[in-house]
């Protein structure tokens, strides 16, 4: 079986023929005499397309022998194999793109790889140890130069004693089978199974997206080549629209956040000022509006649309003081919310007691402890009734 994506890597279309098809479950499993078909490796994926116009779903390599794995049978003995180029050319330069990184942290760093992962959407490569913000933004600069001098990358086999005179980047595998290198002029050799470009340049542009922690290693996402520039024309579109939008330039867009966070931090506190100013004048109209009974006063309010938040901040500091006991209510279109509270160290009724006997009037329910119960209910039309039987049941507690 000719391997044509070895011996001309860029070849979309080509000519076969059918030496076997089998069926397996409920699939054909094609072998041809040639294919231009990557059946996958070096982490890189494999191809799709179509023979004969029906479609290649997956390719299998399995002890030595190629498939294309196909829905439909094919019925012709010579038949056209056209590779889906898009997808090729993508995975030949996202695996690429990891070899021209590795080669570079290498280089400059002496740190190998050890993991890599060819995505969907995007790429990782996993380099040994720990990796400075410095140190990322230099290799992405070397990376792209090494793009830049459009190197030819050289591909062979070697013989096993030629083999062993060839220095690699990676340990090289335990096989029989023969073993490939791609070697990118002074940078980098490595043995690979994949399908490459035959220069750098090619790869048009190297982005390092961003990078983990990863065990003992730093994960580093990277996009190449089409994806690369997509992903950089997007980013400049968004920064654009960011600038337009804060009346700034790239230069100073950073200044320009900083004052706007440090201007949020200001009007936050002023803000902060102001509340605490406005609860403090609503409180003390809450208990000019009390009734007194004895030394104790008893505060009853209804607020409509107010937060739990806001509610939470008036019980906090009318239940500092003592002798106050506070009948707080909330309504909404469709809901009324309940707390009544006071001081822990007075004495007082049972607060909890006096809501579950009541609480149904509002058609809800609630809980708490003797100083401190709150409840909601779905029932606002008598909410008057409620607010009426449970004053009474606290006045009968001083009687
Ligand atoms: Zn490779």
């Amino acid at each position: 079986m000719e391997k044509l994506y070895y011996t001309d890597r860029y070849k979309k279309e080509f000519f076969a023929k059918v030496e076997k098809i089998q069926k397996r479950e409920d699939v054909y499993l094609v072998e041809l005499d040639k294919t231009a078909f990557f059946p996958g490796g070096g982490g890189q994926f494999s191809d799709r397309g179509m023979i004969d116009g029906k479609e290649v779903i997956d390719m299998i390599e399995e002890d030595g022998r190629i498939y294309h794995v196909m829905k439909e049978k094919l019925t012709k003995k010579e038949v056209k194999g056209v590779i889906d180029w898009d997808r090729r050319e993508d995975g030949m330069h996202q695996h690429f793109g990891q070899h021209v990184l590795s080669g570079c942290f290498y280089t400059k760093y002496h740190k190998n790889t050890c993991g890599f992962h060819l995505g969907e959407e995007i790429s990782t490569v996993d380099i040994e140890g720990d990796l400075t913000e410095e140190q990322i933004i230099y290799i992405e600069k070397m990376a792209n130069d090494i793009i830049k001098q459009n190197i030819h990358v050289e591909i062979f086999v070697p013989s096993k004693d030629e083999l062993k005179e060839t220095w690699t980047r990676r340990k090289l595998p335990d096989t029989a089978e023969e073993i490939r290198i791609v070697k990118i002029g002074d940078l980098d050799t490595n043995a690979c199974c994949g399908c490459h470009p035959e220069y750098t340049g090619e790869l048009k542009l190297l982005k390092i997206k961003r990078t983990e922690k990863s065990r003992n290693a730093t994960r580093v996402e990277f996009l190449a080549g089409t994806r690369a520039i997509e992903y950089v024309l997007k980013r400049d579109n968004v920064m654009s629209k960011i600038c337009k939008h804060l009346s700034c330039n790239e230069e100073n867009i950073e200044k320009c956040i900083l004052n706007i966070e440090n201007n949020l931090d200001d009007i936050i506190h002023q803000r902060n000022i102001l509340e605490e100013e406005l609860l403090n004048y609503k409180i003390d109209k809450l208990l000019k509006n009390s009734n007194k009974i004895g030394n104790i006063e008893i505060i009853k309010h209804i607020f409509k649309d107010k937060d739990a938040k806001y509610l939470n901040k008036i019980v906090k500091k009318l239940t500092e003081k003592k002798n106050i006991i506070i009948m707080l209510f909330n309504t909404t279109t469709d809901k009324v919310n309940v707390v009544f509270a006071y001081n822990k160290g007075m004495e007082g009724p049972d607060l909890n007691k006096i809501l579950q006997k009541n609480i149904n009037i509002l058609d809800g329910k609630g809980g708490g402890n003797k100083y401190l119960t709150q409840g909601a209910g779905k029932n606002n039309n008598r909410l008057d009734e409620f607010i009426e039987k449970s004053y009474k049941s606290i006045l009968n507690y001083f009687e």
